[in-house]
């Protein structure tokens, strides 16, 4: 048996990160095991759904590494069969005509919440003969499900969960529009699809119950389910945007690395022992979900900044090159790209996220522009003999770290200045700040018509 696994998500707004962490779990379950990773769109919800957030969610996945293995699957093309399998119940006898009127429907759940009971169906079309149908009213379908007995989940993560078959009354598979039920098509689908497993999050364990009650009634093996606990912010209650970002475009934005998200992602909710670091294939090496925890997890932004710095410097540096290049603007520009490439080790050194890279190289791609911070200012003061003394040993240098180096060694010793008494000026005419890489390779970068340039402007 081919394993199989599915990302279902509705297309009704943003790719959250809870949802792109289910994304994950799947997408490493199934190359774990050898299987295939699959898309679908469950855009039934016509009013709702938008092709927006179908490219929202696409785009997201793309750059997060999970691409699926086959073309997604729409579910709204697919209500011709949905329909078909709920008249396949009606034939078996799993299913029947339920006639009641929206008044009715509305009247038995009024009823219900007077007596504090839990709203159900009353199954009063259960048995009834259809020939006792009202003229004009347009049936719905609904399951037969069984009254007696249990219906048991086992589920791969929570264990086995149960509920007793009165908990549930015969829903509606098809509305009396022809229309299929969310629970009805989600069974079909994964059937028709062939998923072995369903890893989704914990707010869809009830719906198992239903879902298996479909199942069965089709006599249909049913994928295994594992229900992952959801995400939640630091404060312990329900993701929300007053935590930070939540929609992983956001975190692209905010300068986050897709490898140092997944990362992250993945050890929120499972683990494997102490490791920290775990690359996309040491995941698809490690992941099962016997790792996956019970308890809910709660979203650290600290943490996951810590990990973004230590992707952040182990990336290539043609590639943080590109990224911040665009960033800055300067995509065209192949002086400002040669500056980015050659000072590229020393920027990363420093920064957590690619906005904080981009910030400190920023003063390579335009020649900074006061008002400074007054530290910078008094620097730039207590330099400016210092400045014009070193500009003729600039004009003659070499413009090589190692050349610049020596001259500057060399410069403080037979001037009585310490390093930093040179260092410190020198950057905050380049930079407009105090911290940029080793001196010595940021004059390199900048070269010298352009240090010149600088050390002159101020
Ligand atoms: N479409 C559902 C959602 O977005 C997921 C359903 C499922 O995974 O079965 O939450």
């Amino acid at each position: 048996m081919t394993i199989r696994t599915r990302f279902a998500p509705s297309p009704t707004g943003m790719l959250h990160i809870g949802g792109a962490r289910t994304a994950l779990f799947n997408f490493l379950f199934a190359r774990h095991h050898g299987g295939e990773f699959w898309l679908r769109i469950e855009d039934t919800d016509r009013a709702r759904s938008t092709a927006e957030a179908t490219q929202v969610i696409l785009q997201g996945l793309d750059w997060l590494g999970l691409t699926p293995d086959a073309a997604p699957v729409y579910q709204s093309t697919r209500a011709a069969r949905h329909a078909e399998v709920a008249h396949a119940l009606l034939a078996r006898g799993a299913a029947y005509r339920c006639y009641c009127t929206p008044e009715e429907l509305a009247e038995m759940r009024a009823r219900a919440v007077a007596e504090h009971r839990p709203p159900r169906y009353d199954g009063r079309w259960r048995d009834r003969d259809p020939a006792e149908a009202p003229a004009g009213v347009a049936p719905a379908i609904r399951l037969r499900a069984p009254r007696d007995g249990e219906t048991v989940l086992p589920d791969l993560v929570q264990g086995e969960v149960r509920v007793a078959n009165t908990e549930l009354d015969d829903m509606i598979i098809l509305r009396s529009d022809g229309s299929p039920t969310y629970l009805h098509a989600v069974v079909v689908d994964d059937h028709d699809m062939a998923i072995t497993h369903v890893i989704r999050g914990d707010d869809h364990l009830t719906n198992s119950f239903r879902q298996l009650q479909i199942f069965h009634a089709m006599g249909w093996t049913a994928p295994a389910y594992a229900h992952i606990p959801l995400i939640h912010g630091a404060d312990g209650a329900k993701l929300s945007k007053r935590h930070g970002a939540v929609s992983v475009l956001e975190f692209r934005e905010q300068g986050f690395l897709p490898e140092a998200l997944c990362n992250y992602l993945l050890r929120l909710g499972w683990g494997h022992g102490d490791a920290e670091i775990i690359p996309r294939e040491a995941a698809i090496d490690l992941f099962d979900l016997d790792g996956v925890g019970r308890a809910a997890s709660r979203m650290d932004y600290a943490k996951l900044s810590h990990l973004n710095g230590v992707y952040l410097r182990a990336a290539d540096d043609a590639r943080l090159v590109t990224e911040v290049a665009a960033r800055l603007g300067v995509g065209d520009d192949a002086v400002v790209t040669a500056r980015l490439h050659a000072l590229m080790p020393g920027l990363k050194e420093r920064a957590k996220t690619l906005v904080e890279l981009a910030a400190a190289a920023a003063f390579l791609a335009h020649r900074p522009v006061p008002p400074y911070a007054p530290k910078v200012t008094a620097q730039l003061e207590a330099g400016r003999a210092m400045l014009a003394e070193i500009t003729p040993r600039l004009r003659e240098t070499a413009f090589t770290p190692e050349a610049l180096h020596t001259m500057l060694a060399a410069f403080a010793a037979e001037t009585g200045r310490k390093l930093g008494e040179v260092a410190q000026p020198l950057r905050a005419a380049l930079s407009g700040s105090l911290t940029t890489p080793p001196i010595d390779q940021t004059l390199a970068a900048l070269g010298r018509d352009e240090v010149l340039a600088r050390i002159a402007a101020v």
